[in-house]
């Protein structure tokens, strides 16, 4: 498809949420997820769960809700890969012509797909949703966003939305752009800024978490921070090479102080100047090894080319593709101009 989707009454819509840990939001969100979607797109959508590496019933439930109802799916993923992950392996199993990316815990109101269908309908790609309001989020929360954003998009070229989540409508073809996308750090949020076309915010107020806790621990918001900075910037490289600057000076000075005191004072120099030669490289070698190091942390994660995640089970799977089509393949490169010559 070249163009933008289709409207609304006439798309296939696929709702993908990863949810870990949240058997007491499944109900809730499976119900006012398909009251949603059946009101703009009848019986034409489908809802994605993937359970990932859940230690309480999450699939248990998954596993009743796709009983209950045929447009649930749920997609069980072998452990726990995280949010961005389990994101994107719900994505990938999209058949929609539209998809929204919705989080399990209800904190993203699915009854704000009319709003973000209409801008699909107006011509827009991609509509994310904005937080105006942001309800049962600790100041720490909001204040670490806040630097957050700050720093990537002052840092990175591509421009990331802020207060937002990964609560986005996308057309179809922003969905194949986003999956051709290889790389294994995924902060999806930032993919789908880098693709392009006409992007738009629809506000929102965000709710409170329906139950249980966040699952993002400090821990885990570090190294979502430090994937999308080092995903999506090669500044922190550049603050390598200031510091080797900046270490040069104060090395050249502390020389030329050397020099000085041995001609002015005839003694030998100071064990001060010493010190600030040997704490000022070490110090700048340190945080230059740290930094290049993750980056190759980073190259050694992509070229051992895994893959993303291993899905163990499916349920309500639709049927797969039929195996390689031998006599479609034979004839598309016949079908090509030099073999067309060759053959006549
Ligand atoms: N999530 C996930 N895997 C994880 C952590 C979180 O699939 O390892 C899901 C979680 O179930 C929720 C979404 O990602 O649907 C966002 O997580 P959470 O609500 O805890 O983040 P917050 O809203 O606090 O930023
Ligand atoms: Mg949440």
């Amino acid at each position: 498809m070249t163009g933008p989707s289709r409207p609304a009454q006439s798309s296939f819509l696929s709702i993908v949420s990863p949810c870990h840990n949240e058997e007491d939001n499944i109900q809730q969100l499976c119900a006012r997820s398909v009251d949603a979607a059946q009101e703009l797109y009848g019986e034409n959508f489908e809802l994605i769960l993937v359970n990932d590496g859940s230690t309480d019933g999450t699939w248990r439930r998954i596993i009743e809700e796709s009983a209950r109802r045929p447009q649930v799916r749920g997609v069980n993923l072998s452990r726990n890969y995280g949010h961005q992950l389990a994101l994107t392996a719900g994505l990938s199993k999209a058949r929609g012509d539209r998809i929204l990316m919705l989080d399990a815990d209800l904190q993203d109101p699915p009854e704000l797909l009319p709003a973000l269908s209409t801008a699909l309908d107006g011509g827009a790609d991609v509509a994310y949703g904005k937080r105006h309001h942001r309800a049962g989020e600790t100041f720490f929360k909001k204040a670490s966003a806040k630097l957050f954003y700050r720093i990537i998009n002052t840092l990175s070229d591509t421009e990331i939305p802020r207060d937002t989540g990964d609560f986005r409508l996308v057309s179809r073809r922003a969905l194949t752009d986003f999956l051709n996308m290889p790389e294994r750090q995924r902060f999806v949020r930032g993919m789908i800024a880098w693709i392009g076309y006409e992007q738009v915010a629809v506000e929102y107020d965000r709710d409170a978490r329906r139950a249980g806790d966040t699952k993002y621990t400090l821990g885990k918001m570090i190294r979502f921070a430090t994937d999308a900075i080092t995903s999506f910037s090669t500044a922190p490289i550049r603050v390598a090479a200031l510091l080797s600057i900046l270490a040069f000076c104060v090395a050249a000075l502390s020389c030329a102080y050397v020099v000085y005191s041995l001609a002015a004072y005839q003694t030998s120099p100071g064990w001060a100047s010493v010190l600030i030669a040997v704490s000022v490289f070490s110090g700048a070698q340190l945080l230059s090894t740290a930094i290049i190091g993750e980056y190759v942390g980073r190259l050694f994660t992509e070229i051992k080319n895994r893959p993303l995640y291993i899905i163990s089970e499916e349920t309500n799977a639709p049927e797969t593709k039929k195996e390689t089509d031998w006599d479609d393949i034979r004839d598309h490169v016949l079908q090509q101009p030099q073999m067309k010559s060759a053959t006549s």
